[in-house]
């Protein structure tokens, strides 16, 4: 079921997004070689608990899943495509990539977003991988207005995306809000015109993740980490977003 917000929701996830917004760049301030995923981790929580608010993974059990998410930061380096487990052995290096992804819940309310940024100097290839995966992200949102369909905004990244990189399947975007998951679906790639349509008052995260090699995708065994089966790296970015009578308004932002 979808959930239209209320104006009151709306005002609450606005101030979530800005904070959240706020912390990912903070913590992206961190990122260099010799830190390690923990720390960021840590890093993260202080940030969120210092605005008195929670993080959204920790403890939350997402579909399939066995045991609850053990970190407020999902930290996806390199061939990690999403739900990487932050750890103190996990020390990042000079040319990795890493994904920073977020949930804070702020006054009952839920935002999520991501942001893939470099360790140090990095190659051509992942810079390219990061530049086109962020741009297609904004080409999805600029998808979003009243009237349009979820698949509208899987076909312009599918578009844009143009096979230069491929595209996950099996994770997507979703609604986010009154809870950190919730319908509709929103895809990475398909048709335009099908699927729910889009009415104001609903609120999605849009997540394109992008592969240099393979589309396809591997669970590591610690039953969380989604990584490329063939090993080359993965990029991800995200955004919540809310449906307005115009178009839409990007809320994971300051
Ligand atoms: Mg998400």
């Amino acid at each position: 079921m979808i959930i239209l917000k209320t104006e009151k929701e709306i005002a609450a996830m606005r101030e979530a997004g800005k904070r959240h917004a706020d912390i990912l760049q903070r913590v992206a301030l961190l990122v260099k070689p010799g830190i390690t995923t923990a720390e960021l981790d840590v890093a993260a929580e202080k940030m969120i608990k210092e605005y008195g608010d929670l993080p959204a993974f920790k403890g939350y059990t997402p579909d399939g899943a066995k045991t609850p998410y053990p970190a407020t930061l999902i930290t996806s380096v390199n061939e990690e495509v999403v739900h990487g487990i932050p750890s103190k052995k996990r020390k990042l290096q000079e040319g990795d990539i890493i994904a920073l992804d977020l949930g804070i819940r702020h006054e009952g309310v839920f935002t999520d977003a991501a942001i893939t940024v470099p360790v140090g100097k990095i190659s051509k290839e992942l810079n390219d991988l990061l530049m086109v995966t962020e741009e297609a992200l904004y080409v999805g949102i600029d998808a979003v207005k009243p009237g349009a369909t979820v698949g509208d905004i899987g076909f312009a990244i599918q578009s844009f995306v143009n096979k230069r990189f491929s595209i996950v399947e099996g994770f997507s975007g979703h609604g986010v809000g009154r809870h950190i998951h919730e319908d509709p679906y929103i895809p990475n790639y398909g048709k335009s015109g099908q699927g729910e349509k889009l009415v104001p008052g609903m609120t999605i995260a849009i997540e394109p993740m992008l592969n240099v090699g393979t589309k396809y995708v591997k669970i590591l065994p610690d039953g969380y980490t989604v990584a490329t089966k063939d090993g080359k790296p993965s990029a991800h970015f995200e955004h919540t977003v809310l449906v307005t009578e115009t178009g839409c308004e990007i809320l994971t932002k300051i």
